[in-house]
């Protein structure tokens, strides 16, 4: 293959969603050289390019804040350019006895002006328009990540990498095993609709339009090929049109009182490959706690569930050098419905980060760093570690 560019860091995050963002800027926080590639030309992922932009919770459902770091900083940077609001009690200080959730919805615009300006403060060397499209893998070890853009392609070497594709590219392309599993069709869009209110509003006449199906009409394939990608998106598209015309038909609407202001620039899959990890964490786990846990995130189905996320849950099994992040971590059936969305994705992205910036100070396996070098990071950074520091008796 030709080669058009070399360039050489400490850490390499393949993926600028959430996961990704919060992995960069914690690695070139700790002063790593590193390069952040994003396929798209937005930072944010589903977030922002899927149009998902409801930030889920940060607190039990109880009172008590349960994530915070990079996290928290994603949920009130969002509301920097734009709309978003959480609940006053949450406004003023921590672990409130406040049963309204910490949690907000926010224009996805205004997140990547937001993120934008976060990477900006750091040295992070910035690649959008770039997709990360092989690698070159050696015992286990990635040497470097081969990118293509403008420029043709080009060889991006580092001592550890961060996989926060959301779809486990890099692990796939490294010849990790990755399970897979299904979707149901999903089309969120941003659209402009007269009088429109619920939970779905972002500001005034502006609102989120969903378009997803859990019918046995459901597209059920699991999103691995460039076929069945573009199938997801056709038929989202077509439904998301379905959905107007009978709007305007029934003169519920017409062009001028609903439309749509932005459609997804990227598959709203919940799910494509997933890492299998030296840990997979399951149903029935929350409450139970991790000796290398790196953080504690909530359920936002329901309250009163919080859960340990394991450092091994973000090493792959095969490879020494590569960290996941976000959706396509080593997390299953409830575990992965609570650990797949933003907030959880920026905790995980920001550990992620740490553990990356190690792997390449010490130049060891990811699995040789301590994590206990990762959990003081973490916590430096404004994380709890352990359910125990914030449930006293658990
Ligand atoms: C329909 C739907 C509704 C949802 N609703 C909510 C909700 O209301 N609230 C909530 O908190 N969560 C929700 N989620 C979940 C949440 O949005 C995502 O799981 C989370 O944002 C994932 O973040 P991530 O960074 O792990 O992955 P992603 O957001 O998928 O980011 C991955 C990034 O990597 C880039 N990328 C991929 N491959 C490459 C490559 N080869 N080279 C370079 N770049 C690459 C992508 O362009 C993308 O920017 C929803 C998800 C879906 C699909």
């Amino acid at each position: 293959m030709r080669n058009d560019f070399t360039k050489n860091y400490d850490v390499v995050v393949c993926g600028g969603g959430v996961a990704g963002v919060a992995a960069a800027l914690a690695a070139a926080r700790r002063g790593s050289k590193v390069a952040l590639v994003e396929k798209t030309v937005l930072w944010g992922g589903l977030a922002t390019t899927g149009i998902v932009f409801i930030y889920l919770p940060l607190c039990d459902g109880n009172g008590t804040q349960v994530t915070f770091g990079i996290s928290e900083e994603f949920l009130k940077g969002g509301m920097k350019y734009g709309p978003g609001d959480i609940p006053d009690g949450w406004k003023t200080g921590k672990n409130l006895e406040e049963a309204k959730r910490y949690r907000t919805v926010f224009s996805p615009a205004s997140m990547v002006l937001a993120l934008d300006e976060m990477l900006q403060e750091t040295t992070c060397d910035l690649f959008v328009d770039t997709q990360v499209i092989d690698v070159e893998c050696n015992a286990g070890r990635v040497e470097s990540v081969i990118v293509a853009n403008k420029s043709g392609t080009g060889k991006l070497k580092a001592g550890a990498f961060v996989d926060a594709t959301g779809d486990a590219d890099l692990a796939f392309f490294a010849g990790a095993n990755c399970p897979t599993m299904a979707n149901a069709l999903a089309c969120w869009s941003l659209e402009y609709c007269e009088g429109a209110k619920g939970s779905d509003f972002i500001a005034p006449n502006i609102r989120a339009s969903i378009v997803g199906m859990c019918t046995d009409k459901d597209f059920t394939a699991p999103g691995i090929n460039g076929r069945m990608v573009s199938e997801f998106i056709l038929a989202g598209r077509s439904e998301y049109r379905k959905k107007l015309q009978k709007d305007y038909e029934s003169g519920k609407s017409n062009r001028y009182t609903r439309f749509p202001l932005k459609v997804p620039a990227m598959a709203d899959f919940r799910h494509t490959r997933r890492i299998d990890g030296d840990f997979t964490l399951l149903s029935g786990m929350e409450w139970q706690a991790f000796e290398d846990s790196i953080g504690v995130c909530a359920d936002w189905r329901v309250s009163g569930k919080v859960w340990e996320i394991p450092y091994r849950t973000l090493l792959p099994k095969t490879l020494e050098n590569v960290l996941t992040a976000g959706r396509c971590i080593s997390s299953q059936e409830d575990a992965w419905e609570v650990t797949r969305v933003i907030p959880v994705a920026a905790l995980t992205g920001e550990a992620a980060g740490i553990a990356a910036a190690l792997t390449a100070e010490q130049g060891k396996s990811s699995r040789e760093v301590a994590y206990t070098e990762v959990q003081q990071a973490m916590k430096k950074a404004g994380n709890p570690i352990h359910i125990s520091e914030l449930y006293p008796g658990k």
